[in-house]
């Protein structure tokens, strides 16, 4: 059955638009998988500490015929291929794919939380995410145009195409 999943992409480090870039057409050739749409690139400050660089942020829409845990499995070891590049610096990874959305899926497995824990609360999830799908009502969360995490969405910048 052809699902509809979105997942977030994020980077810091070694030219992160580079990476994410990258990543968006590396998605459109996971098996079993279409990229069906991507967002505009954001540049966001990082949560947490601040002594890093400003992170570039995007959404991808995929179609896909892989279960959550198999889609999953594929976006990890996308991940660690762009990994190995860093780690010959011995240095932090360079990007990060979280699986958002999986259809209407609320999922409570020890690996993969459906809806994604954070999705609510990060802007630079969140505006993307509208940006693509306006209308998306999230499960147990509701309309993302509703989301707490607007509070914080002018901290975004929208990168020029
Ligand atoms: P992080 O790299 O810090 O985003 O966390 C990755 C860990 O979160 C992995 O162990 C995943 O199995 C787990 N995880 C749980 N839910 C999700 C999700 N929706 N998307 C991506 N990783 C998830």
């Amino acid at each position: 059955m052809l699902s509809h999943a979105y997942i977030g992409l994020g980077s810091n480090l070694d030219d992160p638009l580079d990476h994410v870039t990258r990543a968006l057409r590396e998605l459109d050739r996971l098996p079993l998988t279409r990229l069906a749409a991507s967002s505009s690139c954001y540049a966001s400050r990082p949560v947490g500490p601040q002594d890093q660089p400003d992170f570039i942020n995007a959404v991808a829409h995929v179609e896909t015929r892989l279960s959550p845990l198999s889609l999953l499995d594929q976006l990890q070891a996308l991940e660690q291929r762009h990994a190995r590049v860093r780690a010959r610096h011995w240095g932090p990874r360079t990007l990060d794919l979280d699986l958002l959305l999986y259809d209407d899926r609320c999922l409570h497995h020890p690996r993969l939380r459906l809806p994604h824990p954070e999705l609510g609360k990060r802007a630079f999830v969140v505006v993307p995410l509208h940006e693509l799908a306006p209308r998306l009502a999230l499960p147990g969360l509701g309309p993302v145009a509703g989301l707490p995490a607007w509070r914080s969405a002018g901290d975004l910048r929208a990168l020029l195409p």
